[in-house]
C-alpha cells in the first residue's frame, strides 16, 4: 500500500480547513455535490458521443447516505470516475489557478480566511472543514480497476486496489465528533436545498429512521431505511421565467457560482429564431480572486440541447468578462462539436455577440448601491472593454467610472456630459499614477478658476492607454488637458503681448536649459504655480503611448514644454536677474519643480537638490 505526501500548498490548505475555518462548514455538501454533477456531466457526454458508451443504461443520479450510528455521511455517484492517477493528480496535487489564488490570498486571520472560502469555490478539501477521515472510491468509466484515496487530512494520502461494481465515486466521510449535525435529515436537506436544488440530477437522500407497527402492548419499533429525493433535479435554465422566482435564481448561482452571497444581478434570455439558444448569467458581487490572472478559470459552462460540453472556454465571452458566472445552452451546435474549433465556430460566435450585448445592458441597468458595488469591483476590467471591443463601445463608455475635480466619489461620460459646455463638447481628463500628484497638477489651476471640470483618471496602467483610444463620447470629443491650451479669458493678442513682454526672459531660459526642453513659452493656464510642463501637442509621438503599450515596448519620451506663469513674484523677479548663477539655478528649479508637480523625475535628482539648497542659501 503506497503512502504519498501531499503537495505542500494542499498541506498548507488542509491545516487552514481543519483548524482554522469554523464559520460555513455546510459548503462542503455543495462542493461534493458540484463535483458529483460535474462528474455525471462528463459521463452524459461521453455517452452521447463516444460509441464505446453508446449502448448503455444510465440514469445519473448522486445519493447522499447517512448513518447514524457510524458517524459518517456518503456522498455518492454514477459519473464519469477516477483511476488511480486521476485520483492523486486531481485530489493530490493543486492543478488550479482558483485554488492557488486562493491560497495566495490567505491572511492567515481565520476569520478573514473564512470570508475569503465563501467567496469562491474551494472544492474537494472544504470537507476537511468536517472529516476525520475520508475515503474516496472511484471506478473510472470503461475501466475494470477500482481504487480508494484514504486520508486523515493531516498531510498523507493513501491510494489503493479495492471493488467498485459501478463506475462513478463514492466519497465516505467519517464526521468528527462536533459536526454530526449533518448526520440529521432536515439539516442536510435544508443545505442541499440551499446549494444544489437545480442541479440537472436527482439527489437521493438515504437514511434510516425508527417506525412503530402496532399499537399498545403489540408495538414494535423497528430501524426503517428509507430513500427520497431532496431536490428539483431541473436544469434551472431550461424552466420558462414565469416559472421561476428571484429565490430560485439565487439558489441556482449558489451552485454554480460556488458563492454563499447573492448575485448582483442575473439576466436569463431564450432565443428564439434561426438559431436558438438560452443563456442564464450572474454579476458576481465580489470579483473572483484569479480574476487578473492570465490562468483564470472561466465562470461560463457550454452545453448543447442540456449536455454539458465545456466549462474550460476562455472564448465563450469576451475577456473583459471573465467575471461573469453563467450557462450557455445551444439547440444548434453538433453534440460533438471539437473543443478546440469551439472558437471558429459561427454559431458560437453569434451566441458570444449576443450575450455581450445582453450582459453589457444589465450593467448599464444597475442602480445605486449595486452600480457602486459593480463599479469598486469591475471598473477596470470594463476599462479593458473599452480598448478591446469596439463594437460594445458605446455601451461600455456608458458604464465606466472616473474621479472628477469638481465632485465627490466617481463621475460617468453622461453625467459629465450633463453639466458640461454644450456648446464646445469637450470632456478634460488628466492622466497619471497619482491621484494626489493629479489632483495639484499645475495644469488644473485654470480650470478651477474657470469651474470647469476634469476628470482624474489615475488608474495604473489602464487609464492613460485606454482613455487616449476613446477619442468621442458621443459628439463629445475627449481633451487631454496636458496636451491642449489652457481655457482662459484672456485674448490672442493679449497674449501675444504678454509673450512679446517676456520673450527675452523665455529666450534666456531656453538658453540655459538647452536640449532639456523643447519650447519655453508664457502661460496662461497657471494661477499660484510659478511654472508647469505640458507634452508637446503637435508631436507625432503623443497620445501614441496606448500603442507602444500594445506592442509591450515602452514610449519614447515626449518632449516637454516649459510654460512660466507671467504673474508669479517668482518670474518677474527672475526677469531682471543680474546674478547669472542664480538666474541658471531657477531656470532648472523650475523646470524640475514642474516635472516633480507632474509625477516626472528631474534629470538629475542630487543636482536639483543642490540647486534648491544654494537658492535657499542664498535667500537667507
Ligand atoms: P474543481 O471541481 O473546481 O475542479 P475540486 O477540488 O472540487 O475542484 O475537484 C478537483 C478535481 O477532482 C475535479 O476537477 C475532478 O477532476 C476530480 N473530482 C472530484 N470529485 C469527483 C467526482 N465525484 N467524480 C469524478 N471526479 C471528481
Ligand atoms: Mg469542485
Amino acid at each position: 500500500m503506497a503512502k504519498h505526501q501531499f503537495q505542500t500548498e494542499i498541506g498548507q490548505l488542509l491545516k487552514l480547513m481543519t483548524h482554522s475555518l469554523y464559520s460555513n462548514k455546510e459548503i462542503f455538501i455543495r462542493e461534493l455535490v458540484s463535483n458529483s454533477s460535474d462528474a455525471l456531466d462528463k459521463f452524459n457526454y461521453l455517452r452521447l458521443t463516444d460509441d464505446a458508451f453508446k449502448e448503455q443504461e444510465w440514469t445519473g443520479r448522486v445519493s447522499i447516505k447517512l448513518d447514524k450510528e457510524d458517524g459518517s455521511l456518503t456522498i455518492g455517484d454514477n459519473g464519469i470516475g477516477m483511476n488511480e492517477s486521476d485520483l492523486m493528480d486531481h485530489l493530490g496535487t493543486i492543478a488550479k489557478s482558483g485554488t492557488k489564488a486562493f491560497m495566495e490570498n490567505l491572511t492567515g486571520d481565520a476569520k478573514k480566511d473564512s470570508n475569503l472560502i465563501g467567496q469562491f469555490g474551494v472544492g474537494f478539501y472544504s470537507v476537511f472543514m468536517v472529516a476525520e477521515q475520508v475515503d474516496v472510491i472511484s471506478k473510472k468509466a470503461g475501466e475494470d480497476q477500482a481504487y480508494m484515496f484514504s486520508t486523515d487530512g493531516s498531510g498523507e494520502y493513501e491510494v489503493k486496489p479495492v471493488t467498485k461494481e459501478e463506475h462513478g465515486t463514492v466519497i465516505y466521510i467519517k464526521l468528527k465528533e462536533d459536526e454530526r449535525e449533518f448526520l440529521d435529515k432536515w439539516r442536510t436537506q435544508e443545505v442541499v436545498k440551499k446549494y444544489s436544488n437545480h442541479i440537472a440530477y436527482p439527489i437521493m437522500l438515504n437514511y434510516s429512521e425508527e417506525e412503530t407497527e402496532g399499537e399498545g402492548d403489540d408495538a414494535v419499533t423497528k430501524m426503517v431505511t428509507k430513500s427520497e429525493q431532496i431536490n428539483a433535479a431541473t436544469a434551472l435554465w431550461t424552466l420558462p421565467k414565469s416559472e421561476l422566482k428571484k429565490e430560485d435564481y439565487i439558489e441556482f448561482y449558489k451552485t454554480i457560482g460556488h458563492d454563499s452571497d447573492e448575485p448582483l444581478t442575473y439576466l436569463h434570455n431564450k432565443v428564439e429564431g434561426a438559431q436558438e439558444f438560452t443563456t442564464l448569467f450572474y454579476l458576481p458581487k465580489t470579483a473572483p480572486i484569479d480574476m487578473y490572472r492570465a490562468d483564470y478559470t472561466p465562470g461560463v459552462k457550454l452545453y448543447v440541447k442540456r449536455v454539458f460540453i465545456t466549462d474550460d472556454d476562455k472564448e465563450l465571452l469576451p475577456p473583459y468578462l471573465r467575471f461573469v458566472k453563467g450557462v450557455i445552452d445551444s439547440e444548434d451546435l453538433p453534440l460533438n462539436v471539437s473543443r478546440e474549433l469551439l472558437q471558429e465556430n459561427k454559431i458560437l460566435a453569434n451566441i458570444k455577440q449576443n450575450s455581450t450585448k445582453k450582459i453589457l445592458q444589465a450593467i448599464k441597468k444597475l442602480k445605486g448601491e449595486d452600480a457602486d458595488t459593480f463599479i469598486a469591483q469591475y471598473n477596470r476590467v470594463m476599462k479593458e472593454g473599452v480598448y478591446m471591443d469596439h463594437l460594445n463601445k458605446e455601451l461600455l463608455l456608458d458604464i465606466v467610472k472616473y474621479k472628477s475635480s469638481t465632485e465627490e466619489g466617481l463621475v460617468g461620460f453622461e453625467e459629465y456630459v450633463s453639466r458640461g459646455d454644450s456648446e464646445k463638447k469637450e470632456i478634460y481628463y488628466i492622466t497619471g499614477e497619482d491621484e494626489q500628484v493629479l489632483r495639484n497638477s499645475p495644469l488644473l489651476e485654470a480650470y478651477k478658476k474657470a469651474n470647469i471640470e476634469v476628470l482624474i483618471m489615475d488608474d495604473k496602467e489602464v487609464d492613460s492607454i485606454v482613455t487616449p483610444m476613446i477619442g468621442q463620447y458621443k459628439e463629445w470629443t475627449l481633451k487631454d488637458i496636458t496636451t491642449i491650451d489652457a481655457p482662459d479669458s484672456k485674448s490672442e493678442e493679449e497674449k501675444e503681448e504678454v509673450a512679446k513682454e517676456f520673450k527675452s526672459l523665455t529666450d534666456k531660459i531656453k538658453e540655459t536649459l538647452g536640449d532639456a526642453v523643447k519650447e519655453v513659452k508664457t502661460s496662461t493656464r497657471l494661477t499660484s504655480s510659478p511654472s508647469c510642463v505640458i507634452k508637446d501637442p503637435n508631436d507625432p509621438m503623443a497620445g501614441m503611448a496606448a500603442m507602444f503599450a500594445q506592442m509591450g515596448q515602452e514610449a519614447p519620451e515626449t518632449p516637454l514644454i516649459l510654460e512660466i506663469n507671467p504673474e508669479h513674484e517668482m518670474i518677474k523677479k527672475l526677469d531682471g536677474l543680474s546674478d547669472t548663477s542664480l538666474f541658471e539655478d531657477l531656470s532648472w528649479i523650475l523646470l524640475d519643480s514642474a516635472k516633480l508637480s507632474e509625477g516626472l523625475e528631474p534629470k538629475d535628482k542630487s543636482a536639483f537638490a543642490q540647486r534648491v539648497a544654494t537658492v535657499a542659501t542664498k535667500a537667507l
